[in-house]
C-alpha cells in the first residue's frame, strides 16, 4: 500500500509549494552518478533507521532552509529546534559535520540534507530518481507503522474540486472518509495534521458559489468531529490534552461560522438540514460501546443550532434516544438536549444542574435563546431562571450571553412591560449587574432611578468622559444634582490637589445645572458653605479662587 500510495503521487516533484519556496538548484551544480551511488550507500549504512525517517520528513515539510555545493561539499542550513549548519562530504561521507548537539553518530539535519541532495540532483534522471524510491521504499519496511510520506491532501483536494458542487453527501462523504485516513495516519506525528485536514478541506470547495460552500463547510467540520473524534478516543493519543484542546477550538469556531450561515429554510437545503439533524441525532444517541460519545463540546452547539434551524416540521428528527453515556459534562448537557427537544425541561434540569452550579452555563444560555428564537418564552424563562442559581460561578462571557438572552426574552423593541421585566431582572442580579442595571435605567429615561442606584453606590462621575450625562443634563438636570454633590465631596475627601481641581470642575458643571433649574441661589450658597466648612484645606481655598468660585 505504501508503494502504490508513492507511486501514485508524483506530489515530491510535481508540487507547486515546494518549487515555490525552495529554489531550484542553480543549473551550473552538478553531482556525479558516482557521487550520488556513494550518497546512496551512506545513507542506507551510516544512519539509525529512525534517524532516517525523521530526517526526510525534515527534508519534505520543508525544514532545510538554503543549499548549496562547492565541489565535494554540500553546505545547508536546516530547521530543527534552532537553525543548524551541515556541511555533507560526498567524498567522506563520515567527515561530513553539523552543529546540532546530537551526539551519537549522524544526525537527522544531516539525513534531511542527504535526501534533499538526492532528490533534487537525482530527479532528471530516472536511475538516480531509482536509488532514492528504493531508500523510501527500505526505509517504510523498516517501519512499516509510521508512513510519513508527502500527505496526499493536495491531490486529494484537487479530487473533490473535480467533482460538481452538487454532487452531494455521498461524494462528499468518499472524499472525508479518504482525507481522514490520511490524517489518522499522520496524528501521531502532531497536531500539524488537524490544521493541514481543515485547510486542504477549505481549498477543495474554494471556487463553490454559496451556498454550497457553506454546506461543504458544514458537513466539513461534522465528518471531522466525528473521525477526530473516535480517533482520540479510540488511541493512546486520547490522553494528549494539548492535541484535544487544539482540535476542539479549531472545530468549535469553525462550527459556529458555518451552522449560523447555513440557509436552512429553502429547498434542497431545508432537507439537507433535517438529514443533518436525524445524522447527528443518531450519531450521538448511539454510542459504540465503551466509546465517550460526545465529549466534544461542539456536538452540543451543532445540535442546539441545528435545532433552531430545523423549524417545527423537522421536529420529527430528533425522535433520538437521550441516554447517551453520559461521562462527561458536555455528554450531560447533550442528554439534556434530547430532553428539552422533547419538551421534558424539568427532566433536562436535573441532568445538568450539577455542572452549571459549577460554572457550565454556556449549553443552558444556548438553549434559553433557541427557545426564544422559537417563540417559547415560557420555557425560555424557565431555563434563565434556573441558570440564576449560577450567577456567582458564571465568567464575564457567559454572564454577558445571559443577560442577552434575558433581554432577548423581555422584547428588544422595548415596549413598556418587556422593559419593566428587564430591569426587575437586572435588579434582582446586583450587585453583579449593576453597570447594566445602571445603563438600562437611563437609556429607559428613568433618570431619578438612575441616580438614586448611583447615589447609593457611591458614584463619582468622571467628568472627562460624559457623553451619556450630558443627555441627562439636558432631559432631567434635577435628577444629577445629588450625583454631582456627592462627586465633589468625594474629590476634596482625597485631600490633594489634583482632586481639588476635579471638585472645582464638578462644582462649575453643578452651577450650570441650578442656573438651568433657576436656582442660582441655591449653588451660591452651597459653594459658600462649601468654603466656610473646608476652611482649613489651603490648597482647596486656592483653587475655589482661581476658579472664581469664590472671590
Ligand atoms: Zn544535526
Amino acid at each position: 500500500m505504501v508503494r502504490r500510495n508513492f507511486e501514485t503521487s508524483p506530489i515530491i516533484l510535481s508540487d507547486a509549494r515546494m518549487g515555490g519556496v525552495f529554489p531550484i538548484m542553480p543549473s551550473a551544480a552538478v553531482i556525479s552518478s558516482d557521487r550520488l551511488q556513494a550518497l546512496r550507500q551512506a545513507v542506507l549504512e551510516q544512519f539509525e533507521p529512525h534517524i532516517l525517517e525523521r530526517g526526510l520528513v525534515y527534508e519534505l515539510t520543508g525544514r532545510i532552509l538554503d543549499l548549496s555545493v562547492d565541489g565535494g561539499v554540500v553546505s545547508a542550513h536546516v530547521e530543527g529546534t534552532s537553525v543548524y549548519r551541515v556541511a555533507l562530504d560526498l567524498d567522506f561521507f563520515g567527515i561530513s559535520t553539523c552543529t546540532c548537539p546530537y551526539g551519537s553518530g549522524f544526525c537527522k539535519h544531516l539525513a534531511a540534507v542527504a535526501f534533499r541532495v538526492l532528490r533534487e540532483f537525482g530527479a532528471d534522471r530516472p536511475e538516480e530518481w531509482g536509488i532514492f524510491q528504493e531508500t523510501v521504499a527500505r526505509l517504510a519496511a523498516l517501519r512499516p507503522k509510521n508512513d510519513y510520506r508527502v500527505p496526499a491532501w493536495t491531490a486529494a483536494a484537487d479530487h473533490v474540486a473535480g467533482c460538481a458542487q452538487d454532487a452531494g453527501l455521498a461524494a462528499w462523504r468518499a472524499f472525508y472518509d479518504r482525507t481522514f485516513r490520511e490524517c489518522r495516519r499522520r496524528l501521531d506525528s502532531g497536531v500539524m495534521a488537524i490544521r493541514e485536514t481543515f485547510a486542504s478541506l477549505d481549498k477543495a470547495s474554494d471556487a463553490w458559489d454559496e451556498p454550497w460552500r457553506s454546506w461543504f463547510g458544514f458537513w466539513t467540520v461534522v465528518w471531522a468531529m466525528e473521525n477526530v473524534e473516535s480517533l482520540l478516543s479510540d488511541s493512546w493519543l486520547g490522553s494528549w490534552a494539548f492535541i484535544r484542546r487544539e482540535w476542539e477550538s479549531l472545530s468549535e469556531k469553525r462550527l459556529v461560522d458555518r451552522v449560523r450561515s447555513l440557509p436552512a429554510k429553502e429547498e434542497p437545503f431545508a432537507s439537507f438540514c433535517r438529514e443533518a439533524a436525524v445524522h447527528l441525532a443518531e450519531k450521538a444517541g448511539t454510542p459504540r460501546p465503551g466509546q465517550r460519545v460526545a465529549f466534544h463540546p461542539g456536538w452540543f452547539s451543532l445540535l442546539a443550532w441545528l435545532w433552531r434551524k430545523v423549524d417545527g416540521e423537522g421536529a420529527g428528527g430528533w425522535t433520538a434516544d437521550p441516554d447517551v453515556y453520559a461521562r462527561t459534562r458536555h455528554s450531560a448537557w447533550v442528554q439534556a438536549l434530547f430532553l428539552v427537544m422533547d419538551g421534558r425541561d424539568d427532566e433536562a434540569w436535573e441532568k445538568v444542574r450539577p455542572y452549571a452550579i459549577h460554572g457550565t452555563v454556556g449549553p443552558g444560555v444556548l438553549i434559553a435563546e433557541t427557545l426564544v428564537a422559537r417563540r417559547e418564552p415560557e420555557r425560555a424563562a424557565f431555563w434563565l431562571e434556573r441558570l440564576a442559581e449560577s450567577i456567582e460561578a458564571m465568567d464575564e462571557g457567559d454572564w454577558r450571553d445571559y443577560l442577552a438572552a434575558w433581554r432577548r426574552l423581555c422584547g428588544e423593541d422595548g415596549d413598556a412591560a418587556g422593559t419593566e421585566r428587564f430591569l426587575q431582572v437586572l435588579r434582582s442580579f446586583l450587585p453583579r449587574s449593576l453597570p447594566h442595571y445602571a445603563e438600562a435605567l437611563s437609556a429607559a429615561g428613568r433618570y431619578r432611578e438612575w441616580a438614586d442606584l448611583l447615589m447609593a453606590a457611591g458614584f463619582v462621575f468622571n467628568l472627562h468622559d460624559s457623553s451619556r450625562l450630558s443627555v441627562i443634563e439636558k432631559k432631567d438636570p434635577e435628577a444629577l444634582l445629588p450625583l454631582f454633590h456627592q462627586t465633589v465631596e468625594y474629590w476634596i475627601g482625597q485631600r490633594n490637589r489634583t482632586a481639588y481641581r476635579e471638585a472645582v470642575r464638578a462644582l462649575k458643571r453643578l452651577g450650570r445645572l441650578y442656573h438651568k433649574l433657576g436656582r442660582d441661589e441655591e449653588w451660591r450658597r452651597f459653594c459658600g458653605w462649601l468654603a466656610d466648612r473646608y476652611g482649613r484645606l489651603r490648597a482647596f481655598q486656592e483653587e475655589l479662587k482661581r476658579g472664581k468660585i469664590v472671590p
